[in-house]
Order: C-alpha cells, then structure tokens, then sequence
C-alpha cells in the first residue's frame, strides 16, 4: 500500500512553520511551500510575555550565540552576529493631547525582527524533517473523487498533491475565497510604517484623535520599527504614512535611511467573529489567514502561534473538528470581546474626555493602573475580566492621582 500523500500548508510565517515543525516532529509528512521563505514582513515584531512563555524557544532566541544557523531556507540571510530579539522593559504611552506616561513593563516584550523570527521557525520545521519549497502556490484544487490523495496543488515550477491542506498564507491570502467570502474591507486595517536604524530601549506608543489606530515604535536589535495603522476605509494610507512622517520627525526619528512598509491586518468586527468559519473537509485556515488578530492591539503573533499548534494537534490525533471547537473555546471568546470594545476604547469619551487621554492620565498618576498596563502588554491580563479588575482598583487610582495633583500643588495630608 501506498504512503498517504503529505499535509500540505501554504504559506511559511509563523503560523504555517509552527503547524508544520508540530506536525513533521511527529511524523507526518509535511510540504510547506512560501514564496519568499524567510523574509522581513512589515510588522512590528512584539512578542509578549505570555506566547514567551507558551513557546520558551523564542526567548532562548536572545541568547544562543548561533541564533539561526546558515541554512539555505533564508532569502537574504540576517547577520549573525545580532540577536534575533530585544528585550524590551520600559513603555511610553502618549495621549492624542501629547500627555505622556512612561513606565517599567514587569515582564519585557520581545521585539523580533520578522527575518530572524520567520527564518528561526522555519529552521525549527525544517530540522524536524517537513518538506520545505521555495515557490509561490498558484492554485488549490479539490479532485472530483474524494479520496485520501483529493487535493492539488499548483506551482510555477511543478504540480503536488496532498491529502489536507493548511492554509497559512496571511492576511493577503488570495485563496480565501476559494473556501470563504473574502475578508471585508470592514474587517481590515491598513498599516504603514519605516524600518529605521538605530538602537533604543523605550517601546512607545501614541494614539491619535480621529484615528482608530495608533502609532508604534518598536526597538529591535539594530533598527526601530516604527508604524502607524488605522481602520481600511476611515484613513487612506497616505493620510496615514503623512501622520507617521510628521511624528517621526517631531520626535527625532530621521527616515534618511529608513525603509518604508505598508500592509493590511485583519481587524474582525464582533459580528464577523460570530459567524468565523475555520476549516471544512480537507483544509483549515490559521494565522492571519483565519483573521487570528486582537482588533484593539493588532497583536496577531500569539494567536498565529497558538491557532497553528491546535491546528496541529487536531490533526494528530485525527480528529480534525477539534481545531475549531478549540478556538471557539480558547481564542475567539477573548478576540470578540475585544472586537466589541474597540470603537469604544479609540473613540469613547468618560468624564467629559476621550477614554485614551484619561487612561494616559491615569496611567501617570497611578501605579496601580501602571501594574494594570504592565499586565496588558506581557499579555497576562485578558479582556474578560479586565472589568473586574478596573472597578476593584478605579477608587485606589483615583485617589492616588488625587494624592498626586496635591502633592504638585503643595497641599499636605492631615496627618503630616
Ligand atoms: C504593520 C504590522 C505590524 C504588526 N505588528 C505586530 C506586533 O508587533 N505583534 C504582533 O503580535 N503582531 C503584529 N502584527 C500582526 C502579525 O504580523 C501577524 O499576525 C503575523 O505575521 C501572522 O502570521 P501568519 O503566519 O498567519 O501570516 P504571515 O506572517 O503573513 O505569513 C504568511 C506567509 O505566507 C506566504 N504566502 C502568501 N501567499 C502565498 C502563496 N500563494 N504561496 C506561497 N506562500 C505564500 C507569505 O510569503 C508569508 O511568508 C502586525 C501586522 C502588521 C501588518
């Protein structure tokens, strides 16, 4: 009898790399096909804490003296000499009204340049054994007779077939239609941003009035990347890089040598996040592909990371469904609630100001909020009960920023 024929996943990022280093290391026979293999995806590269610990390999990232060694899979291969990550443990957040807020983040972000983490996931797949092509897939077709060998794929250089197909081709996955509708303009953001060189240690962010969206500027090793995104629709992405060029240059950021980027990231709404569909008979989507991307943050790592290994994981023990009663369970609750609060938290007002300038504010005042915040960011405290927290220490930080306003005018407590 004959060997069944391979999974096969298109698109070789995250997600796709890690479904198929899970699945090779146990056995399965995997072709993954990337057109570009290991590449610099237009991205800010912010690892939190939690996938950090959810996948310790990525943090040892920052201390092998190899890193990545020289394998052919890289298109242009990064320098060897620079870690694949940065550490990264203070944070400014800076309202629309240009308050800022500056803190230290208890657990660091790592900040990953998209080369070095694309090419250290894909060495991971490749050492255990997937099958790993360079070529761009063209076409995805299902034979007539369902059967083990019913898929075919399509290349400029050659014809495959496999027995399931993973689909981890990103936000720009052009077989999208071919399973699902397309993702909706609604659904997306745009984004545009620099690669800039140079060194810093100070994550930033700034949010903007008018702008569901906001900028970033991410230190790497040896450059900064520094972005902007807002909702597809609401701001053109010239209007957006015009935004993020005036910042950049009022906050001492030189583009002379920088390198522009721009992309699109899925940003679902809660309706679509209802009716997401994942998989179907034969194929499952993950990643970018599937929409996997908190629509508040843009963080979209974790969950390209996570939705591969449940990907996998249903696949090995043969009961392909369970991907999608997984993610039901653990990601999607957590991703629409987040949808739901998005236009509230980027345009909603309290006590007479914008939630973001009141958040900065309090963000300065008090050192409650500031553990609050630190938490978000290591991706430790999840949405669904950010509430409770909230209303447990709203009256505490409150006081304290009152504590902080007296001290700043000289009054003194009774007790002094
Ligand atoms: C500007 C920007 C900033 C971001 N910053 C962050 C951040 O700081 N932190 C965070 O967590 N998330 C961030 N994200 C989101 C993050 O980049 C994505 O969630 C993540 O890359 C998703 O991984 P993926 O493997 O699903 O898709 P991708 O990383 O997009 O990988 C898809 C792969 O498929 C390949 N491919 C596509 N079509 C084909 C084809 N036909 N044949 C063969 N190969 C194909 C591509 O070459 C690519 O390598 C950001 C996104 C953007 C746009």
């Amino acid at each position: 009898m004959s060997a069944p024929s391979p999974i096969a996943i298109v698109g070789g990022g995250p997600a796709g790399a890690l479904a198929a280093a899970q699945l090779a290391k146990e056995g399965r026979r995997v072709l993954l096909f990337d057109e570009k293999l290991a590449w610099e995806k237009p991205c800010g590269g912010g690892v939190t804490h939690k996938a950090l610990q959810r996948y310790p390999f990525l943090a040892e990232a920052g201390n092998e003296s190899s890193r990545i060694e020289q394998n052919s899979i890289e298109q242009n291969p990064p320098d060897y000499n620079l870690p694949a990550l940065n550490l990264v443990d203070h944070c400014e957040l800076i309202s629309p009204a240009g308050k800022r807020a500056r803190f230290r983040l208890q657990h660091p972000v790592a900040i990953f340049s998209r080369l070095a983490l694309n090419g250290l996931l894909l060495e991971r797949a490749r050492r255990a054994s997937a099958d790993i092509h360079k070529e761009r897939i063209t076409r995805i077709e299902r034979a007539d007779n369902q059967n083990e060998d019913d898929w075919h794929l399509t290349t400029p250089d050659g014809d495959y077939r496999a027995s399931y197909v993973i689909l981890a081709a990103g936000a720009r996955n052009p077989f999208r239609q071919q399973f699902l509708s397309p993702i909706s303009a609604s659904d997306l953001m745009v984004t545009a941003g620099y690669f800039i060189p140079g060194r810093s240690s100070l994550m930033q962010i700034q949010f903007l009035k008018g702008i569901t969206g906001y900028i970033w500027v991410f230190p790497r090793a040896d450059h900064v990347s520094a972005g902007i995104a807002g909702k597809m629709g609401e701001t053109s992405t010239a209007e957006l890089r015009r935004v993020l060029e005036k910042w950049l240059e009022e906050n001492g950021f030189r583009l002379d040598e920088a390198r522009f980027y721009s992309h699109i990231l899925p940003s679902f709404r809660a309706q679509t996040f209802e009716t997401l569909e994942v998989s179907g008979e034969g194929w499952s989507m993950i990643g970018d592909s599937a929409g996997l991307v908190d629509p508040i943050t843009g963080e979209g790592l974790y969950y390209a990371l996570r939705s591969a290994e449940l990907c996998a994981h249903a696949l090995l023990v043969e009961r392909p469904e369970q991907y999608r009663a997984q993610l039901k369970d653990e990601i999607l609750p957590e991703l629409k609630l987040a949808a739901s609060l998005s236009q509230r938290f980027y345009r909603g007002q309290i006590f007479g100001d914008s939630i973001l300038e009141r958040m900065v504010a309090l963000t300065a005042q008090s050192a409650s909020i500031r553990d609050l915040m630190s938490d978000l960011f290591a991706g430790n405290q999840g949405y669904q009960d950010l509430r409770a927290r909230l209303y447990r220490i709203l009256p505490s930080a409150l006081a304290e920023g009152l504590m902080n306003l007296g001290h700043t005018f000289g009054w003194r407590s009774a007790t002094s």
